[in-house]
């Protein structure tokens, strides 16, 4: 899943959001990318955001699965006040295995995952041989975006 922060610290809370990830029932947290800073897109004048991906291993459903980062969202303090808008946390389910998903309030893959470099630079990190069903390998997919904005942020303990 993909992880985004930009208000109140945003390593401290992807860093936090990472522990409470694996925290979630029936799941483990199997692999996760280093952060990257990124500048915000889509509203100017915003802080820069802070990126990363996580792999899990997990039992629950993907609709159980997103109550649970919903809820870790709320958690965070997030605030919906308009598209866009500044955020202290965001969770997203990038991929589910190969599964495809189109629900109401749930699509997987993620629909904007191929033209975000902040979710393909981490993921391709973490997971190049991961496939996303119809499209390709994460290793082929992540020469197509722009990922000049992002800097990879060194490791908390380095
Ligand atoms: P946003 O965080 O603004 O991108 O939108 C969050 C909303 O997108 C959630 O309330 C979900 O219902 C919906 N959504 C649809 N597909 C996904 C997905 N793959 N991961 C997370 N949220 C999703």
């Amino acid at each position: 899943m993909a992880l985004g922060a930009n208000l109140d610290d945003p390593q401290a809370q992807i860093r936090c959001a990472l522990r409470t990830l694996a925290a979630l029932p029936e799941t483990r947290l199997v692999r996760e990318s280093s952060l990257y800073r990124n500048p915000a897109v889509g509203c100017r004048g915003q802080p820069d955001f802070v990126n990363a991906v996580a792999m899990v291993e997990t039992r629950l459903a993907p609709r159980e699965l997103l109550e649970q980062l919903l809820a870790i969202e709320r958690a965070h303090g997030r605030v919906r006040d308009f598209p866009n808008a500044p955020r202290t946390l965001d969770l997203d389910i990038v991929l589910y295995g190969e599964l495809q998903l189109h629900e109401p309030g749930l699509t997987v893959p993620h629909p904007r995952m191929l033209e975000r470099a902040f979710v393909l630079v981490p993921l391709a990190e973490i997971a190049p041989d991961a496939v996303v069903p119809g499209r390709g390998r994460v290793a082929d997919l992540v020469r197509a975006v722009d990922a000049s904005g992002l800097v990879k942020l060194p490791d908390a303990g380095a």
